[in-house]
Order: structure tokens, then sequence, then C-alpha cells
């Protein structure tokens, strides 16, 4: 309230009454009250003056009496204007200051009928009153102030929720301007989501008890949705409570909300491929089970993992191995319909959750779908590579009724497609259970083997066509196992790859090998290579060529007697580490040759590239030889490639003496195959070398091919 207010009021309690009995009264009830009245003649003489106002600043009333407005020590003078407007009939009020205090002056005229005959007055002393309302106006400024340059949102609201205040940051926090935010409803930039809520928010913005910052989205002049915390304060009204403005300091948390979604994200999603993690899977799962148990409705889980990535990611390294997941990952999600869930749950393995099927046929049709994306080899740093997956499917409820059972069924069955060699899909069946104790026990059974002596190599001679003689044998792993018998390569050799017991397999066919060859030389027989396949998570292993050199010198075997196989797909893999393991092999003296040569899908490019002596053609062009021309195509080219490029080409598989002629006829060097010798143990293979041996090294023409071999 104003000084001029309070005088308006104080004209109220004074109704107009006969001067003499208003002033008596006033007289008395002010004589000790700091209120004082007088009175001014209307030729400007005080004619009275009552009262203690000015006794505080030493002033009494006797120095007021009979002086007049014009004298300028007069302490009248100061108002004089005002005095002279009350005497031409106004009421006016005025403000002086004496002495550091403040005093507050009425004046109102004095009417002897219609005729103004003087001024009544009254004075009061304002000093504090003015003092407080200057504090009060500071702080309202200082809050102004804050409110300016504050870096926080400040908004004014009315109860019905329209803006009449922003604060200056609303241009940063926003990028409104002031102007476009006034008269704005608080819920006109609110983000669709948040508007469910409003009426929830509104309530908490006009809610003067609550202090609770809440958080939501808004619009800003970008057009992107921002995070705000706000607190709100309800002013109410000091008398009637009634809500009268609603005071709102927000603050921009959008980078705090990213961080915080960020780590939810984290912990829910795969970072190398953006898919579900196995925590957001198990949870998907769980809702999908009970989402089937109230719908009655089906739910496929598949497992699937990838065949031979370990492999891949050895050899190729785990940049290539990160790249190719985040590859399988984009093919898997084509397929994928709204509501499907594709998950990773580490390594190679992914899970995918389907929904609403209406049987397993659906859950085919999406398998057979898989197998199809995942079929075009995938490039990676310059090479293809093919990636095949394994699937194993389980149907809720059909096959279990909880989820544990489900996922651990969907493995099984997994298992079991890879048993088939991978590149397909299993259902689960009861009965697999029993067969993945079995591969549980293949696998018992694999590790124990070794020390049990259960392997054995078998030998293979290879002949020179030229000269007639034995060249080489190959070393062919056989597992004689006490429960399944005498095993080939393949039935064992892709497990021994996936569970990584290749490794000191492997190395104990390289000693073996290297062994049985120096004891035949000791014994006399004659001094030839001795080839032994490798794999490629062998090869890769970063001992490897310490390996070879270890048993090289430990077996006491010259390093050019030994042979090591590797397979195109070694080539493909990282070029740079294949062509350093090659030449520290080249290097030790040891021979290189390319096995199933034809069959793979790497550049001729690095034929040049690598210190390679020896081409295998692969026994399927050799099969067809006679009956397929684009197989005899093929051989002739291997054949004046390798003679081209000076390397040794050796026919694999040769069964039949057409196949000789024909490789004869074509200039091939060696030849491998039945109609020499099958792979023979080590005692047998020592006949077979008698028998056909009888003159040192050169074998009779007559004793191997009597009839037309040689000619
Ligand atoms: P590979 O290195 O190409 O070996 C030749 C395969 O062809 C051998 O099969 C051999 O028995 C068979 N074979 C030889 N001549 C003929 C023929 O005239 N006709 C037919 N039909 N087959 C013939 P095996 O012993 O079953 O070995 C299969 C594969 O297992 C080998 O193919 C080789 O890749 C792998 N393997 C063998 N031993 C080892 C080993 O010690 N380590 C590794 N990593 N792999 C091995
Ligand atoms: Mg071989
Ligand atoms: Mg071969």
């Amino acid at each position: 309230m104003s000084i001029s207010d309070d005088c308006q009021s104080l004209n109220n309690d004074f109704s107009p009454t006969p001067i003499s009995q208003s002033v008596r009264s006033i007289q008395r009830a002010s004589n000790k009250a700091p209120v004082s009245t007088f009175n001014i003649s209307n030729n400007g003489l005080i004619t009275s003056f009552n009262g203690q106002v000015f006794s505080s600043i030493g002033i009494t009333e006797d120095e007021f009496i009979a002086s007049s407005i014009y004298n300028e020590h007069s302490l009248f003078n100061k108002i004089k204007p005002q005095i002279k407007r009350a005497l031409a009939g106004e009421h006016c009020d005025a403000m002086i200051k004496l002495r550091g205090r403040t005093f507050s002056i009425w004046l109102s005229p004095e009417q002897d009928y219609k005729e103004i005959t003087g001024v009544f007055g009254t004075c009061i002393e304002v000093t504090s009153y003015v003092q407080t309302q200057s504090a009060l106006s500071e702080m309202q400024q200082e809050y102004l102030l804050l409110a300016e340059y504050s870096s926080d949102l400040i908004t004014k609201y009315k109860p019905d929720g329209f803006c009449i205040y922003a604060s200056p940051s609303v241009i940063n926090v926003l990028g409104y301007c002031i102007d476009e935010m006034m008269g704005t409803h608080v819920f006109h930039y609110f983000h669709p989501d948040d508007l469910k809520s409003k009426r929830k928010l509104f309530a908490k913005l006009l809610d003067a008890s609550s202090s609770d910052p809440f958080c939501y989205r808004v619009r800003n002049k970008n057009g992107d949705y921002i995070w705000l915390e706000t607190t709100s304060t309800a002013i109410t009204h000091s008398q009637t409570s009634e809500i009268i403005e609603v005071i709102a300091v927000s603050k921009d948390i959008t980078e705090r909300k990213e961080t915080e979604e960020r780590l939810l994200y984290l912990a829910n999603y795969d970072s190398l491929t953006g898919l579900p993690n196995r925590a957001l899977f198990r949870d998907r799962l769980r809702r999908a089970v009970s989402r089937a148990q109230r719908n009655d409705t089906q739910v496929a889980l598949f497992f699937i993992d990838l065949d031979r990535f370990k492999t891949i990611n050895d050899s190729l390294g785990h940049h290539a191995g990160d790249q190719l997941l985040r590859s399988v990952s984009r093919r898997l999600k084509q397929f994928a319909r709204k509501g499907d869930t594709i998950a990773r749950l580490g390594g190679d393995e992914f899970t995918v959750i389907l929904e609403g099927i209406s049987g397993s046929e659906d859950a085919v049709i999406v398998a057979e779908k898989i197998i199809e994306l995942m079929t075009p080899a995938f490039r990676l740093d310059g090479h293809e590579i093919v990636v095949t997956p394994s699937i194993g499917i389980t149907i809720f409820p059909n096959d279990a009724e909880d989820m544990r059972s489900l996922l651990k069924n969907a493995d099984t069955a997994m298992y079991r497609a890879k048993e088939q060699g991978g590149n397909c899909f299993q259902f689960y069946t009861s009965d697999m259970n029993e067969k993945a104790y079995e591969y549980l026990v293949l696998e018992n059974s694999l590790r124990h083997a070794l020390e049990r002596e259960e392997f054995k190599l078998y030998f293979q001679p290879q002949i020179d066509l030229h000269t007639h003689n034995i060249i080489g044998i190959e070393a062919l792993l056989r597992w004689d196992s006490p429960e399944r018998g005498l095993l080939t390569p393949d039935q064992f050799i892709p497990f021994t790859e996936e569970t990584g017991l290749i490794e000191p397999i492997g190395e104990w066919v390289l000693r073996t090998a290297c062994n049985e060859a120096v004891q035949w030389q000791k014994k006399g027989l004659p001094a030839f290579r001795v080839a032994v396949n490798l794999s490629l998570r062998q090869f890769v292993a970063n001992d490897f060529v310490s390996i070879v050199d270890n048993i090289l010198k430990e077996t006491g075997l010259e390093p050019k007697y030994l042979e090591l196989e590797i397979t195109e797909s070694f080539l493909a893999q990282n070029v740079d580490r294949t062509a350093e393991i090659l030449t520290n092999l080249h290097n030790l003296g040891v021979q290189l040759s390319i096995d199933d040569f034809g069959t793979g899908y790497s550049s001729l490019s690095y034929l040049k590239r690598f210190p390679l002596n020896t081409l295998k053609i692969d026994q399927s062009f050799v099969r067809d030889i006679m009956s397929d021309p684009d197989d005899a195509t093929i051989i002739e080219a291997i054949i004046a490639m390798g003679q081209s490029l000076k390397l040794n080409v050796i026919a694999e598989g040769v069964e039949t003496e057409e196949q000789l002629c024909f490789l004869r006829s074509q200039g091939c060097d060696w030849i491998q195959g039945h109609l020499i010798s099958k792979p023979l143990s080590a005692p047998q293979f020592i006949k077979w070398l008698k028998k056909n041996h009888s003159e040192q090294v050169n074998f009779k023409q007559e004793v191997l091919w009597p009839d037309i071999a040689l000619n």
C-alpha cells in the first residue's frame, strides 16, 4: 500500500464532523500518540498544532503555532503547494523528510458552509514503514535480478495455467523469446506422452505444499524435446488462501536424462550389435511366456549359434570377428516382425522369440528364412567369409512349461543341429536330452582319448608319376574308440575344433608323424616326406611355429621331410598373419601344401604371395574326371597353373586307371589314392612298402600297376 493510500484510508476514518468536536477529540486522543493534528487558516497561518509526532526529532509543537507557511524556515513551507491545493478544496497528502525521519501528512480543506476557512491536517511518522517498504522493494528487485540472471528457467503462471512471466533464460533453455512464452498455456509445449499425466502434473503444480520436483519433456523452438525438472510453488492470498499464481523453477536435465537412458540402454542392450542382451532377453521371454499363458497362445524360442565362429575369430582377429557379429545381427533383423525379439546372449549365440505363432510351421518358415539370409558370403577386410547358423527351436507350452527349461531345450536342439553338420535347424524333441548327454559323453571321451592312447595314425603313400618312386605319405588321424570303434576324422575333428581339443590332438599327430618318419629312416626305409593335416585353429595359435620347430628338434626329423597341409580357407583369413606364419614355417625348412585345392573361394593371387610348394587337387574333381568335362578342364587348369608357378601338383583320390591316364596325359607330377593304397596303419604300411619296395626305393612297374599304369 502506498503512502497516499494510507492517507486515503485515514480520510475514510475521519468522516465530516463539526470541526470543534473533531479537533477536541483528536486533541485528546493524540496528545500522547505519535500523531499530530494541526489547523492552518486560509491565509497560511498555523493556528493549532497538537501531538508529539516531531518530539522524537526534538521539535515541539510550540515551534509551529502562529508560524506562516510562507515563512521559508517553516516546516510547512516544504508542503506549501499541497496546502494551497487543500485551501482550494482538494484533499491531498504529502511526505516530508526531517532529520532522517519520514513523516506523512494528510491535508483536508475545512469548510464553514460553502466557504473554505482553512486546512485540517494530520501528521504521522512513517519512517519504519518507508524503510520496510524500501527494503521490500530492494528485495523484490534482488529476486527479480536473480530470476533475470538465473540459468534456470523461472516462469509464473496464473492458476488457470497461462504464463504471466518468463525469465530471460527461456531463450537459452527453450529457444523461445519471452513474448512467445507470455500468455501460452503451461501444457502448450508438452510432449504428447507426458500430456497423459498432465492432470496429475497440474495438480502437483497447484499443490502449495508440494515441493517435489517433477520431470517432463517440452518442445523447444527447434522442435526437439528436452527434459525439464521443475519445482513449483503456489503463491496464495494471505487472507483467503486462494492460489493467486504459481512460480515454477525449471532446470534443463536433458543431458542427465540422456546419460540415464544410456545407462539403461547399456544394462539392456548389447553394445556391439545393439540387440537386446541376456538380461532384456530373459525379461522379454518371461513376459512372452506369461502372455502366452494368459491368452492360450504359443511361443517359439530359437537358439542360434554360428558354425566355426571361433576359428574365424581366432584367425581373422577380434576386430573382424566383431564386424562379422554386427553383420550377422543386421541380417537377422531383416526377418523380424514387430514384436519379435532378437537377442545376443554373448559370443556367437543369438536367440529369437516369436510370439503368437500358430504352430511349428511358422517356426519352420522363420528358420528357413534365417538360413537363407545367412547364405551369401560376408565381406570382411576384403575376404569373403561364409558363416552358417545352427538353430535349435523349442515351442512353449509343448516342449517346456517354464523359461529355464525352454532355454535349455533350445540349446540342446541347437547342439543337435551342429551334430548334423550345422547350417540347419532342429526342433527340440524329448529324446534330445539323451542325445545331449551322449554329446557330453563324447566330449568327455575325446578329452581322455589322448591320455588313453586311443588315437592312431594311418598313412597313405604318394607316388611320383615320372620316377614311379614313393615321394611321401600323408598321415591321417583315426580314433580307435573302445565304445564306438574306429572313427575317421570327419566323425570327430569338427567337434575337436569347436571345443579347442584339436590343439593338443594336432600336436600329438605332428609329433607322432615326425617320430614315425625318423624311426622308419633309422630302420633303413627310404627317406620321404610325411604330410600332416592342420586345422585352422591349430595354425593360428600363437606358438604354432615354435611347436613345429620344437617337435622337429625333439624327434630329429630333418625339416625338409615334413610337409604341412593347409586349406585355402587358411589363406582367405588374415592375410598378413597367414603370410607371416607360412614364411616362418618355410624358413624352418618345412614344405607347405594346399589341400583340397579348387574348393575354396579365395583369390589366386596368394599363390604367388605365400611360400607354397605343392597344390593338392581335391578328390571331388578327380572323381568325375571322366564324366564331367568341367572337372577335366579345372584339373587341366590347375596343373598348368601349378607348373607355371613352379609348384608341384598332386592329385588326390585317384581310384581308377582311367583317372591315372588322364592325369598323366595332363602332366600331373604326383598322385595319391586308393589305386595305389588305402590309408594303412604303420605296420600295414611297412608291409606294403616292403612288398612294393623290393629294390630300395624304386617301385617296380609291374608290382604296382601290372597292366597299364606306367607305360
Ligand atoms: P584329406 O587331407 O583330403 O585326406 C584325404 C582323404 O581322402 C582321407 O580321408 C583319405 O582316406 C581319403 N582318400 C584317399 N584316397 C582316396 C580315394 O582314392 N578315394 C576316396 N574316396 N577317398 C580317398 P580321411 O582319412 O577320412 O580324412 C578326411 C579328412 O580329415 C582329411 O582330408 C583331412 O582334411 C582331415 N584329417 C585327417 N587327419 C587329420 C589330422 O591329423 N588333423 C586334421 N586337422 N585333419 C585331419
Ligand atoms: Mg590332406
Ligand atoms: Mg584333401
